[in-house]
């Protein structure tokens, strides 16, 4: 079996939405079919929750009216008569969610967030199971927060592995159903409250399930023709990779590259279960391949951070930085879950380079304050070179200072800003 994963852009209207049959129809054979919420679905519910906990109900149900709409056009626009299960389910989950953002904020965030955020994957998958199935794409619609079960932090789920494995296996049984449609990004905890696995977890939803169902294939359709070796927003000519391996995709996620979630590859590299990143717009295409690959020819891959922070940490006393201040910094940092993005240190100083985050940062410099002499440099960019030469380190430092550079063999890292 194989599972497959639309993303977001592949639901963002009745269009996409048709091209998900038009390539489904094309494998006759078991697949487990994972999506996520449509288009901008995930960013409209946070709206939501943020007005509702900031006890704005109106706002709050201003955006509900247009999640709702944006829904039930497209629904219209796949099927004006459209099956009436469809419709009332539909309106169940919108009367779920109108009442949830009457009621008062718990004041546990990450969680009521879980509690509302998700019913972008369930309105989603519901819309194109009932679709398919009008489409003569005979399906079952799963309901994945009943197998894949995570702990309880929410908004970054963690699987259980052991019990997940038992009840996805118990589910997902292809002698009696061939195709099944089921959601990302959520689960729930074994108490039944659902949880999510991160921004863009659906990705991962997919590995999860492939490395427990033993799939032969995780496929990731994408409005991209596949893994390119720059984002298009940033770069020129950008090229796209064919085959990538499994170490070189890690370590692009790890840098950045948003076009495959980082935890994704893990599983998938522990069973040797192949990724591909390929077009729906395109869909005989081959896309991007990663697997055990070997390449002769290494192509420079280019991974921009925009909106940079340079903190530099000098002990107060001009001592050298030492164990005890690096377990201070990183004790600090991590408390307020900012993640480094890259760090360097001197022998009285310590750099450390994280996105600008305005909602941490300035907690975490009032408290390294109380222990270092602090200073920050902002507006900068962060550069990742994977398989880097001096042709491509010049190409990216054109009309830019360099403050920071750190190498490996094959990777560099620059922190640069604007020539000004
Ligand atoms: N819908 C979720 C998000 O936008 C999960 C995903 O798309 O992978 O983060
Ligand atoms: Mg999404």
């Amino acid at each position: 079996m194989k599972v497959f994963k639309f993303g977001g852009a592949s639901v963002k209207s009745a269009e996409t939405v048709r091209s998900i049959g038009t390539i489904l129809r094309k494998y006759n054979e078991p697949l487990v079919v994972v999506i996520s919420a449509m288009g901008k679905t995930t960013n409209a519910l946070e709206r939501v929750v943020h007005a509702q906990v900031n006890g704005d109900k109106t706002k709050a149900r201003a955006e509900l009216d247009q999640i709702k709409d944006f829904h039930m056009s497209i629904v219209e626009d796949l099927d004006s008569n459209a099956d009436h299960g469809l419709i009332t389910e539909l309106n169940a989950v919108f009367t779920g969610l109108y009442t949830a953002v009457d009621e008062d904020p718990t004041g546990y965030y990450n969680r009521d967030y879980d509690q509302i955020v998700p019913w972008g994957e369930i309105l989603s998958t519901l819309i194109v199971s009932s679709h398919l199935n009008s489409a003569g794409l005979t399906n079952e619609w799963v309901d994945i927060r009943q197998y894949l079960k995570t702990d309880s932090t929410f908004r970054e789920g963690r699987v259980d592995w052991n019990l997940s494995t038992h009840l996805i296996q118990d589910r997902f049984r292809f002698h009696a159903r061939e195709l099944y449609i089921t959601q990302g990004f959520i689960g729930s905890t074994v108490n039944n409250l659902t949880t999510t696995l991160g921004r863009e977890g659906s990705d991962y939803t997919a590995a999860v399930i492939a490395y427990i169902l033993d799939a032969e294939s995780v496929t990731v359709w994408k409005d991209v023709p596949g893994v390119l070796n720059a984002d298009p927003k940033w770069f020129d000519n950008t090229v796209k990779l064919d085959r990538i391996s499994y170490m070189d995709a890690i370590e692009l996620a790890y840098y950045g590259t948003s076009v495959i979630h980082p935890k994704t590859i893990q599983p998938l590299k522990n069973k040797g279960i192949k990724l591909y990143v390929r077009s729906f717009l395109d869909p005989d295409e081959p896309g991007t391949v990663i697997g055990n690959e070997t390449y002769d020819k290494l192509i420079p891959s280019f991974i921009f951070k925009m909106d940079q922070v340079l903190i530099h940490i000098h002990p107060v006393d001009f001592s050298f930085i030492a164990e005890d201040h690096l377990e201070k910094i990183f004790r600090c940092v991590a408390g307020y879950g900012l993640k480094i993005n890259l760090m360097q240190n001197s022998a009285v100083s310590f750099d450390i380079c994280v996105n600008n985050d305005r909602s941490r940062i300035p907690g975490i410099l009032e408290d390294l304050g109380k222990d270092f002499r602090v200073t920050c440099t902002n507006n900068l960019e962060l550069v990742t070179i994977r398989y880097y030469d001096d042709a491509t380190i010049s190409r990216v430092l054109v009309n830019k200072d360099l403050l920071l550079t750190q190498r490996t063999k094959s990777t560099i890292q620059m922190v640069v800003r604007d020539k000004g």
